[in-house]
């Protein structure tokens, strides 16, 4: 479904990634692990177009993505909760909802919003207040919710579990693993948290400074000694 191949991205002069390839299949789960500052958010970045690779070739459905303007990556199935979760803080649930919907048929979007609210029975409760008086475990639902607002066949997804309580970060990677499995939506996720991350996924990509070391199955990589002492222990 998703190709990334030889992909390298700069901020000016600086290079990101370094020839980055790696593959999602429909229907899977995958994540990509890695320090801070490896490169995990830029490449989330550079499959929406924005930075665009300098080299290489990111391919959607078979059909070359790399030079597409960001906004017509996500009419074609992609969506991105990015990291931050960068909600619309004096915006309602419900209007941050909606402009998950902007570019959606809107015939849909009454079945989409219930949708939302099933999953996430909190934010219908909450649905008339202001996103930026959410928690941050709400805020996460916000965010994935207006993503899914647009129907994306493929989600990325952005550091989910930053800087929340152990207990939220579990109830939002169930919901993760419910939207791919019920819902049949194709999940990337980019993850600081390699343990909840790599329990969750089919298979998962270790990032080094902008290269890929290792990929293998989330279960491999868990039970891997080197990705346990870099990434999980003491973590
Ligand atoms: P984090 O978990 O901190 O988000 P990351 O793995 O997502 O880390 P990136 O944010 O992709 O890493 O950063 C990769 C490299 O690119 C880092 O060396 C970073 O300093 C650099 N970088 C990121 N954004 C910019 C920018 N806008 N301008 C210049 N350099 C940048």
């Amino acid at each position: 479904m998703l190709e990334v191949r030889g992909i390298e991205t700069f901020y000016g002069a600086i290079q990101a990634l370094h020839g980055v390839d790696l593959a999602v299949r429909r229907g899977e789960i995958v994540t990509l692990i890695g320090a801070n500052g490896a490169g995990k958010s830029t490449l989330l970045m550079t499959i929406c177009g924005a930075p665009q690779a300098r080299r290489g070739a990111v391919l959607f459905e078979g059909n070359d993505i790399t030079r597409l303007p960001t906004h017509e990556i996500m009419r074609r199935g992609i969506a991105q909760v990015p990291e931050g979760r960068r909600i619309f803080a004096r915006m309602s649930v419900f209007e941050n909802l909606q402009m998950g919907a902007a570019f959606a048929d809107p015939a849909h979007f009454a079945a989409d919003l219930e949708r939302v609210y099933t999953l996430f029975p909190r934010l219908k409760e909450r649905h008339q207040q202001r996103g930026g008086t959410l928690s941050g475990g709400e805020q996460q639902m916000l965010a994935i919710g207006r993503a899914l607002m647009s129907r994306p066949r493929l989600l990325l997804l952005d550091e989910p579990s930053l800087g929340l309580a152990p207990l939220i970060v579990r109830q939002i990677f169930e919901t993760i693993r419910a939207i791919a499995r019920d819902e049949g939506v194709t999940i990337f996720l980019v993850e600081q948290n390699a343990f909840h991350a790599l329990r969750l996924a089919d298979r998962g990509y270790v990032l080094v400074n902008g290269r890929v070391k290792m990929a293998g199955s989330g279960a491999e990589l868990l039970a891997n000694p080197e990705v346990r002492a870099a990434y999980l222990e003491g973590g």
